[in-house]
């Protein structure tokens, strides 16, 4: 599939949604928990060097995405953006479940109430560049909705708005 064509069907799921521009990961989860009609929780932890670094595990009741707490808060939300766009495109669907991965990081969590646990080994190539899309094009609408800083206020956002949203300008 064209990168183009990707971007294009990634930003009409987004729309579809209907999420807010300025949404932080957190509130991004509420909104998305509304639409599907179960809760997400976010659970930060020092995941197994093995294991990928992030996680998103379907249960009957909710799901979870699970992401690498020891690394940088930028890192931390490009994780979550980017398990929340398998969520969003819908790869959780199938039932598959890693025991491993599930006793691992799931010691309190019943088995038999996991539905779907995938790491990012378990996706297709075109499923992982949907879930990267999705998750640059939210980091986009977030640094988007912000008041574009002064240029010594905030040297991070400022070369992010820089690049994301004005890559020819000054
Ligand atoms: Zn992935």
């Amino acid at each position: 599939m064209a990168d183009r064509a990707l971007r294009r069907r990634c930003e009409r799921i987004l729309a579809d949604l209907g999420l807010p521009d300025a949404a932080g990961v957190r509130e991004l989860c509420d909104v998305l928990a509304g639409r599907q009609g179960r809760p997400i929780h976010l659970i930060g932890e020092h995941l197994p060097t093995s294991s990928p670094c992030g996680l998103a595990v379907r249960t009957e009741r909710f799901d979870v995405v699970f992401y690498e707490a020891g690394t940088s808060r930028m890192h931390q939300e490009h994780i979550i953006r980017h398990e929340l766009g398998h969520l969003i495109c819908g790869h959780l669907t199938a039932p598959v479940l890693d025991a491993e991965a599930s006793r691992l990081l799931l010691p309190d969590l019943d088995p038999s109430l996991v539905q779907a646990v995938l790491g990012r080994t378990d996706y297709s190539e075109v499923q992982e560049k949907e879930a990267e899309m999705i998750a640059s094009l939210l980091l986009r609408r977030s640094v988007l909705a912000r008041p574009r800083p002064a240029a010594t206020e905030d040297p991070v956002l400022n070369r992010l708005h820089h690049t994301l949203i004005d890559p020819g300008g000054r």
